[in-house]
């Protein structure tokens, strides 16, 4: 699949969104413990109730401008979200008009930069079957928040997608 890139001329390539099945908090769970916390995880929402605490998640996307050209690079990863967010969201998924927005922190360690964990975002509702949208809480140290408000360039994308198509194949 390729395109016409309208900011520079060129024909790219359609680039693959880099994609977290679960969070990782979910993904750290022993089998024993998935049972005992009866930890629920399917494509869209993910559910941990630990003994202290109950964790909940959803599957946003986070898209990053790369400079210079009209494509952009998607990861879907997941958000931390209050429990009460986590049931409004599940509650209303199929609904087209439902307009949310949940606030938590990332829950994927994002390849590239060295701690994500705690960037906070804002998972807003798109509405049709989509999955939310992430907006990122403004933090001018942070190299992801960097590269969410200001861009990646063309190569480092690029790069970052061969590195995990080459890991697929
Ligand atoms: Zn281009």
């Amino acid at each position: 699949m390729t395109y016409l890139c309208s900011a520079c001329g060129e024909t790219h390539e359609d680039w693959p969104a880099l994609v977290f099945a679960q969070p990782d908090p979910y993904r750290w769970l022993g089998d024993a413990e998935k049972t005992s916390f009866q930890a629920e995880c399917d494509r869209n929402t993910c559910r941990i109730a630990y003994p202290q605490q109950t964790e909940c998640f959803i599957r946003t996307v986070l898209v990053l401008p790369v400079q210079g050209h009209d494509v952009t690079l998607e990861y879907g990863a997941w958000l931390s979200v209050s429990e009460q967010n986590y049931h409004d969201y599940r509650e209303h998924f199929n609904d087209n008009d439902h307009c949310a927005a949940y606030v938590g922190y990332l829950a994927n360690a994002l390849p590239d930069y060295l701690q994500t964990y705690d960037v906070i975002a804002k998972a807003h509702t798109q509405g049709g079957g989509l999955r939310p949208l992430l907006e990122l809480k403004p933090d001018p140290d942070h190299p992801l928040v960097r590269d969410f408000y200001h861009g990646i360039s063309f190569a480092e994308a690029q790069r970052r997608v061969d590195k995990i198509l080459g890991a697929r194949r």
